[in-house]
């Protein structure tokens, strides 16, 4: 959510910017700007829209002969959660006195307060007149007030960025430039990423890595309430004490084409194309050598009584899947929660429970609260995430990786498949150590699981049935997917990908629950996905479509049904056929067939697909 970059060196930092602005639109946004430190001090340009827009304000400059252009400056892209997208409330911000400028992501939680005392100095002759309706705002004008107006250590930049981390409660990353100090760019956050990239040519800020790994591979992250002083040729950091801080630079494994289109229309296609590897990969972490299997191998399950699983999105549909595994193989109460209900509502946990994080980014907000609301309790959590170094990585107990790569497109695809299949090795090496599985079966299943990225990879060399069928899909206004037991999981997934792309509305149900609900919805050509991999279920959810098709839906049927042959098919019932797997594996299969169903479907509609409306990658604020 939102993106921040800043660049520092030798190089004109506008390019920079602007490109490394580009590599975090998957972040969602609704406006953009830039303030370079030019000849004649801050030259701010913002924009309400898409990057376009703001490009296309650059280019003006260019053409009026007043290009922007400076060694130091920073950029953001803003997704408005106080005051509403316009080019005013847009960052980044500069106090009134302009002194400072500041791109924010986050959330001040206080600023209403800290707004009100500002602006009440007004009467004494000494106040500030806000610009705009954001909260950011009051970032630029008290750290103005405590640079110029305090006293105690006016003039002073990383004293003035500890006094106003300490006043403001909330979220944020900051990206600071202060108009005394034309060689210096500070950055501080709490609760939201920031990154610190460095090279030869200069230095970086940025939101996520896809925005410096054009330039560099050698990163610092920044931990919460760390100040860095960024110059071209060196990095500082300090605490909130002002003592120096000595921290070492990571490098990036990513590769540059791993944050590229490679050719694919959107980055979702790429994404969901990218899954057999994605799944290799990931597998691989657990059965070679390396962190993951190192968290498999030293956590103590015995001491378990309980599993809670709380995460959003589609990282809480892997966990509603994976409920079905853990309970089904380790006859573990599992739990799982949306992270925002579970932070909120006292879960009944201790240190018996093993709660369980999923988070693509990482920086969940929710997630972490979640997770922060576990360790209070003094549960055990276990983290899943995709991005090495973030919040939850580094806090949980212990962190499983998912080895997805980047993944730029909003909808979440590889990530997910990342996901599920740690949760999925994660049951069965539960189950294994409780005593539930033998070593053979143990490695049975392993053997199963190391044969998805095969059954993945199947299923995309053949995506013209899908694809066509899709196509026939764009007028629906409404969609419904049913599913019983581990396919209603998966269903879930199904839904959720469809409507966030497609805008077409869609619900999931349980096959068992449709005539208490969606079937009074149901009519004439009504689209009914459903999902078959339980061959015990088989029966049950054919019933369901059944009914359904009495009263004049068609169905979509996604499975592993022998049952079925052509000349099932009718007018009415359309079959994609998936490899055979176990059941409990099976939502690895159907969940690719439900991606590139709601793919083909956004993109027949024409929709914009890595971003689509409203939505953000990473949720950093709640
Ligand atoms: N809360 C800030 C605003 O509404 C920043 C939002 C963001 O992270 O983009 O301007």
């Amino acid at each position: 959510m939102c993106g921040i970059i800043g660049y520092i060196g030798k190089e004109d930092a506008v390019p920079i910017i602007i490109d490394g602005l580009k590599k975090l639109e998957y972040r969602g946004y609704d406006s953009a700007g830039i303030a370079i430190y030019g000849q004649n001090g801050f030259d701010v340009v913002k924009q309400k829209g898409r990057l376009a827009a703001l490009e296309e304000r650059l280019s003006s400059r260019q053409l009026e002969n007043n290009p922007l252009s400076g060694h130091l400056g920073i950029g953001h892209t803003r997704w408005a959660t106080h005051g509403e997208p316009s080019d005013i409330n847009s960052h980044p911000h500069v106090g009134s006195r302009n002194k400072i400028a500041v791109v924010h992501n986050g959330i001040i939680e206080n600023y209403r307060q800290l707004k009100e005392r500002l602006e009440y100095s007004v009467q004494n002759s000494e106040g500030v007149t806000f610009a705009s309706q954001t909260d950011s705002e009051v970032i630029a004008q008290l750290a103005e007030h405590y640079y110029c107006m305090d006293n105690v250590n006016a003039g002073d930049l990383i004293d003035t960025v500890i006094r106003v981390s300490n006043a403001v409660e909330g979220s944020y990353a900051l990206g600071i430039m202060c108009i005394d100090e034309p060689d210096v760019l500070i950055a501080v956050k709490k609760d939201n990423p920031l990154i610190i990239g460095v090279s030869d040519s200069g230095n970086f800020i940025a939101s996520d890595v896809p925005a410096v790994l054009k330039y560099t591979k050698e990163v610092y992250y920044l931990n919460d309430k760390e100040i860095a002083v960024i110059r071209s040729g060196s990095v500082q950091f300090f605490n909130m004490d002002k003592e120096p801080l000595h921290k070492t630079t990571e490098t990036v494994t990513w590769s540059m084409d791993s944050a590229e289109k490679g050719g694919y229309p959107h980055f979702m296609l790429k994404e969901i194309m990218e899954q057999p590897k994605v799944l290799r990969d990931t597998i691989q972490s657990v059965l070679g050598e390396g962190a993951n299997k190192n968290v498999f191998d030293n956590i103590c399950v015995s001491r378990f009584k309980k599993i809670a699983i709380a995460a959003c999105g589609s990282a809480y549909n892997a966990g509603v899947t994976a409920k079905y595994v853990f309970e089904k193989l380790c006859r573990l109460s599992v739990e799982t929660d949306l992270a925002s209900e579970f932070r909120y509502k006292d879960p009944i946990i201790d240190n018996k429970t093993l709660v369980i994080l999923v988070s693509q980014s990482g920086e969940t907000a929710d997630t972490i609260a979640a997770m922060r609301e576990a360790k209070s309790k003094g549960a055990a959590t276990l983290s899943i995430v995709n991005v090495l170094g973030s919040t939850i990585a580094k806090e949980a107990d212990y962190c499983l990786f998912t080895a997805a790569g980047p993944e730029i497109a909003v909808a979440t695809t590889k990530a997910f498949s990342a996901q599920l299949v740690l949760l999925y090795m994660l049951a069965i090496r539960f189950a294994h150590k409780l005593g539930l599985l033998t070593e053979y079966d143990e490695q049975e299943l392993f053997v199963e699981i190391a044969a998805l990225p095969y059954k993945v990879s199947a299923i995309l060399e053949q995506t013209d049935a899908i694809q066509k069928y899709a196509s026939t899909c764009v007028g629906y206004k409404s969609i419904f997917f049913i599913g019983r037991n581990i396919d209603y999981a998966i269903a879930l997934e199904g839904s959720l990908k469809l409507k966030e792309i497609s805008y077409i509305h869609s619900e999931a149900y349980a096959g068992g629950e449709l005539k208490h609900g969606t079937i009074s919805l149901v009519e004439e050509n009504t689209l009914v996905v459903t999902i078959s991999n339980c061959a015990s279920l088989f029966g049950k959810i054919m019933s369901n479509a059944q009914q359904v098709i009495s009263r004049g839906a068609k169905v979509l049927l996604i499975g592993n049904c022998s049952e079925i042959d052509d000349d099932t098919e009718t007018e009415k019932l359309y079959y994609i056929s998936l490899p055979h797997v176990s059941d409990i594996f099976s939502p690895s299969l159907s969940v690719v067939v439900l991606q590139l169903f709601s793919y083909y479907v956004a993109a027949n509609k024409g929709l914009d697909i890595d971003k689509p409306r409203n939505l953000a990658k990473s949720v950093t604020v709640e």
